[in-house]
């Protein structure tokens, strides 16, 4: 057998486990007994434990060996094609950091995400920070020698953020939320002073869950969701997962008095699960069939949630049929003020819930924070104040408790230091993707005016998810649009939008 094939072979038996694993979460947030966590917590330490071995097994070593350097990921022989190269340095990519890190400080570090994530459910109900600081502290040490074993090059920052967003640095991205900021703050409070002109009161009435889930289905079909590949369920925290292209599970949230609120988490999960969907069935178990980058992830979520669902031509398609569900509490709301109803920009505390306008200051006050918190440049004890003064300087607001401020994400409490910008990113790659779909593809928003998904998915299927990761974020938007990477994009869709939902100047 080949190197290369070998390399293959290795990598996706890990990719079975992985999927087992994946299995396990899915079903502990949907449908496993509360009583069953920690049993589940064991079988899941020791999955994790076997892909590990499997990950940095001796035979996958030998295999990489045989192709490319391993301390320099030069490759050692002529004989590979294009695709195996990406496969094979992508492949050492994905090695060096899992052998990277000794089985101890593995097991250590998942240990206390787990006692971490618990600290902060308790805290957080209890809206005290105090007992979850030291939890914290001893986290963004973790974090700290996490880098330092990786040390990928770049600041502990950077190496961080890598493995979220492989290729972003910390000083693009500052820049990126620097351009976001001139604007967005002055846009926002301009909207603030007319904000009367926007009602959304008739998003709060009571809208029955059945009804509510049948219409949700009944969109992800539309969009191209395929029920025979995959599957929808309820749970606390709606989010994605798949265990191969033919299986992709989503999961949504419902509330009687929210009628947005189930839409759009649909919609976001939903384009989520049409990358994965998307991705080449042919790779996997490799890195050529794995997705690019979170921020990519979130690209195809937020174009279907935001660019699409929050926009005119969906709610022409759309509308009709809500009313048709929904006819005694839409009675009196006509397509264009339930547009705006749906598009309304209001400050709040929690990100999860923000508009399109307030979300990337969230995002940004949480990058300023970690960043702080990493360079040890803020200790732990004094991150909720901070946090709420920064509220307050961004979005105008001030938390009056743990909860609705600082204890607000899980991120944190497991280890997920340098992912909050993947959600920024993947705005601003959603709006340059849009804007090239609408000039590559003729009369697009009239298509899906009238109910027709398939040219913007067909697009997006051959443009980016069948990609893999055979190419990079930053290659890929080059390929896709031309361009690389910006604010300017997306600040001029929401100016656009908004001059015109609040007759803005
Ligand atoms: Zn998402």
């Amino acid at each position: 057998m080949s190197a290369i094939d070998q390399i293959r072979e290795e990598l996706l038996r890990a990719s079975y486990l992985k999927s087992a694993e994946a299995v396990l979460q899915w079903d502990q947030e949907t449908y496993m007994p509360p009583g069953a966590g920690a049993a589940r917590a064991d079988q899941i330490a020791f999955l994790s434990g076997l892909i590990h071995e499997r990950m940095t097994s001796e035979r996958l070593k030998e295999a990489l060996y045989e192709l490319i350097d391993l301390q320099t990921g030069e490759l050692r022989t002529i004989t590979l094609n294009e695709r195996e190269t990406r496969l094979a340095k992508e492949a050492w990519k994905d090695y060096r950091k899992e052998a990277a890190l000794p089985a101890k400080f593995v097991a250590e570090l998942s240990h206390h995400a787990s006692t971490s994530q618990q600290a902060w459910t308790q805290a957080r109900k209890e809206s005290n920070f105090v007992t979850f600081q030291p939890h914290l502290e001893k986290m963004v040490e973790l974090q700290k020698e996490k880098a330092g074993y990786l040390s990928l090059g770049g600041s502990t920052y950077d190496t961080l953020m890598d493995l979220f967003e492989p290729g972003m640095t910390t000083e693009q991205a500052a820049s990126l939320f620097k351009a976001l900021r001139q604007r967005l703050v002055p846009l926002i409070r301009e909207i603030q002073e007319v904000k009367h002109r926007v009602n959304n009161s008739v998003l709060s009435k009571n809208y029955d869950l059945d009804k509510q889930w049948s219409f949700g289905e009944g969109i992800l079909r539309a969009i191209g969701f395929d029920f025979n590949h995959g599957r929808q369920d309820r749970s606390a925290h709606p989010f994605t997962t798949g265990f191969h292209p033919t299986d992709v599970r989503t999961t949504t949230r419902l509330r009687e008095n929210d009628l947005k609120s189930a839409l759009l988490a649909t919609l976001h999960e939903g384009g989520h699960a049409l990358y994965n969907m998307g991705l080449p069935a042919e790779e996997f178990g490799n890195p050529l069939g794995e997705y690019i980058s979170l921020g990519i992830h979130e690209s195809q979520s937020r174009l279907w949630e935001n660019l699409v669902g929050l926009s005119t031509p969906f709610w022409q398609y759309a509308y009709p049929k809500l009313r048709a569900t929904f006819p005694e509490q839409l009675k009196d709301t006509d397509k264009d003020q339930f547009y705006a109803a749906m598009n309304k920009v209001r400050p709040s505390m929690i990100r999860v819930e923000a508009d399109e306008a307030t979300y990337n200051l969230h995002v940004m006050l949480r990058f300023e924070i970690e960043q702080l918190l990493i360079n040890d440049d803020l200790p732990v004890a004094e991150l909720p104040a901070l946090w709420n003064d920064k509220m307050e300087e961004y979005i105008g607001i001030r938390p009056t408790n743990d909860s609705e401020g600082v204890l607000q994400d899980v991120h944190w409490s497991f280890g997920a230091f340098g992912y909050f910008p993947t959600y920024t990113l993947g705005n601003l790659y959603s709006v340059q993707f849009y804007n090239q779909a609408r000039k590559d593809i003729p009369g697009l928003e009239d298509q899906y005016a009238h109910g027709k998904f398939a040219p913007l998915l067909d697009w997006l299927r051959e443009k980016i998810h069948s990609k893999g990761r055979s190419v990079t974020a930053s290659e890929l938007i080059m390929d896709v649009t031309g361009e690389e990477l910006s604010a300017e994009p997306f600040l001029n869709y929401l100016e656009e939008k908004y001059r015109g939902i609040y007759s803005l100047g």
